[in-house]
């Protein structure tokens, strides 16, 4: 026995020798160096942030319970080496990262099935795995609604009312958005915007308003509702400026989370989640899924409840105001809101005169009185029980 382990081991150092003296091809693989989790009342999300696209598998494991992601042609950055995130809330332990083969880099969520589903997506440029952890029983309303820390989400559930929303200026930092002729910039028009908005919304009704960025810092797509379910906002506006790649069309366009076919609502969509029309297409799986389970009806009334206040407040002031109307798209920036939220293209920087209009600071605050009279007229339509 002990002649063959011996045996055994001048084998292994053998090829170890080989492969140490003979270095196969470069190194392809892709190192990972971050992964993220938020956790809140109502999900845990852990990103993956890899960077380069990447095969990976994902399924479930039991004793102890566990959902692992493996990861292709990767490796851990050291800093990574074994790392566990604690969580430990009711549902999830930990998040466990470790090398489990040369190349191929692997995940583990450490939960309860018995109180935890879990759904593995990604998103491209830059290519990153998102593992989100639910906890399976939803918990139960007290009642009578106490005006509490849970108070928002009890008046939502209820159809009471609305008490907090999340604007969100898109882009920023090193993600301008769209550029115009003179070099106006989308990501500083819509956080001027955003601004407004919640300047007028705070001076003129009893509403929390909170902003996912308030200075030019860059944010994922992903981050951006994370925030607002963290908040536990019951409303989401995404703020955006538009570009075609003709300079001849002008308007205004109101968006919510859907799958769509119509070419052009899938190049503005491939626009604003700085991603490819092909790559779309192949998140049409994944963007019909979660689809099922956004807040698709309550998004499209607040789309078209801020589409219509908008063209109406803008054509006051302005002469040929186009309304390019209500569609759904999938917007990296709107999945994963569990209170109904839409994106607005307030105009089109490649449009000269809408260019034009987006430079004046009066423009600016007619849209932001426009969205809020869409947002104020949505908020009392559900009051009225509609
Ligand atoms: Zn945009």
């Amino acid at each position: 026995m002990q002649k063959y382990k011996s045996c055994w081991l001048w084998i292994i150092l053998f090829f170890s020798l080989i492969f140490l003296t003979f270095p196969s091809h470069p190194d392809s693989r892709v190192e990972i160096h971050s992964v993220r989790y938020h956790t809140h009342p109502s999900y845990t999300r852990v990103v993956v942030d890899i960077g380069k696209l990447r095969e990976y598998v994902f399924s479930e494991l039991p004793s102890p319970d566990r959902v692992y992601v493996d990861i292709y042609q990767a490796k851990l950055n050291p800093i990574l080496h074994g790392k566990a995130f604690l969580v430990e809330n009711d549902y999830l332990r930990q998040i466990r990262v470790a090398q489990k083969t040369s190349s191929t880099v692997r995940v583990v969520a450490d939960l309860d099935f018995k109180k935890a589903y879990f759904r593995v997506w990604h998103l491209p440029d830059p290519f990153r795995i998102i593992i989100d952890i639910y906890p399976s029983k939803l918990p139960s309303i007290p009642l009578p609604p106490q005006p509490a820390k849970s108070g928002s989400s009890i008046i939502r559930q209820l159809g009471l009312g609305i008490q907090r929303i999340v604007i969100d200026p898109g882009h920023g930092g090193k993600d301008p958005g769209c550029i115009g002729k003179s070099g106006l910039m989308e990501k500083r028009i819509v956080l001027d915007v955003a601004t407004c908005l919640k300047k007028i919304l705070e001076s003129k009704e009893n509403l929390e308003v909170i902003m996912t960025r308030e200075s030019d810092i860059f944010l994922d797509p992903e981050s951006r509702t994370v925030i607002a379910n963290q908040k536990q906002a019951d409303l989401f506006i995404s703020i955006h400026a538009n570009a075609n790649r003709s300079r001849k069309l002008s308007g205004v366009e109101s968006f919510y989370l859907n799958f769509s076919q119509d070419p052009s609502v899938i190049e503005i969509a491939a626009r604003e989640n700085a991603t490819s029309t092909k790559n779309i297409s192949k998140m049409k799986e994944i963007i019909e899924k979660i689809v099922q389970n956004s807040k698709i009806v309550e998004s499209r009334e607040l789309a078209e409840s801020i589409q219509n206040s908008l063209v109406k407040s803008l054509s006051q002031e302005y002469s040929d105001v186009r309304s390019l109307g209500v569609k759904g798209g999938p917007f990296w920036v709107l999945i994963g809101g569990e209170m109904p939220s839409a994106l607005v293209e307030i105009s089109h920087l490649s449009h000269p005169t809408e260019e034009k209009r987006l430079k004046s600071p009066e423009y600016r605050q007619r849209v932001a009185q426009g969205i809020y009279e869409g947002l104020i007229e949505y908020v009392n339509s559900l009051g009225k029980g509609k």
